[in-house]
């Protein structure tokens, strides 16, 4: 297996190869290093080649990393977010992915307040209304447009997902429209699309994707569960 430094070299390519396909801007697509379950000398490996944004899915697991790695590292929180979490996602992340409910982004809306600090956040949509997966359903979405505007301590930067493994560019696409018709129901600019991972993450790109959210094809299969 190539070394770490030759997998990030090879998924910028491929992001790139991505956006020429469907000509976009490699510049306006992230890459988010997923290093859940992997060790802080595994985030330093990355960062010595170049890479600063590395996605954690659960804040007792990442508060260690944060503490010992370079502080210009920029912190993605991907996993589901407890409200008790929340003051110490603040905390540590600077972009919250994983916002599932308008009661969420109400309260995270209030603690960013208190303390002093708007996050980038995306509200997470389950776009193919799976049973097993958690986000706003699209009506909920819509039905909440109205309430977005008045969140003034979170940034909303546009809409998160992880649709189903068949058939996963056409719901990158629904959701790319879903983002659409937020943005007209609510008024706000919502340029982020925050969409695929290792096994999709070039359909995701070529279907409007601007962070892609990539773990075992950086790092390696996972050996625990997240
Ligand atoms: C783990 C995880 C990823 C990365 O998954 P890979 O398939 O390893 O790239 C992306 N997004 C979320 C929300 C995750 O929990």
């Amino acid at each position: 297996m190539p070394g770490l430094s030759e997998r990030l070299a090879g998924l910028r390519g491929r992001i790139a190869g991505a956006c020429r396909d469907s000509g976009r801007d490699p510049g306006d697509v992230e890459l988010l290093a997923v290093s859940k379950t992997f060790p802080a000398s595994a985030v330093q490996e990355a960062y010595d080649a170049g890479q600063r944004a590395f996605g954690e899915s659960r804040q007792q697991e990442a508060a260690p990393k944060i503490e010992v790695l370079p502080r210009d590292i920029r912190w993605h929180f991907i996993g589901g977010l407890q409200r008790n979490k929340v003051r110490k996602v603040l905390g540590g992340f600077e972009v919250i992915h994983s916002v599932d409910s308008l009661r969420l982004a109400e309260y995270l809306d209030r603690v960013a307040g208190e303390e002093g600090k708007r996050p980038r956040v995306f509200l997470e949509v389950n776009v193919a209304g799976e049973a097993s997966k958690g986000g706003f359903s699209p009506e909920e979405l819509l039905e909440a447009a109205g309430a977005l505007p008045d969140l003034r301590n979170v940034e909303i930067s546009g809409l998160m997902s992880i649709p189903p493994e068949t058939d996963a560019r056409r719901w990158f696409a629904a959701t790319r429209e879903l983002r659409d018709r937020l943005e007209k129901e609510s008024g706000l600019g919502l340029p982020g699309l925050s969409m695929g991972m290792s096994g999709d993450f070039e359909d995701a790109v070529r279907e409007g994707s601007t962070i892609v959210r990539v773990g075992s094809a950086l790092f390696g299969q996972r050996e625990y569960p997240e």
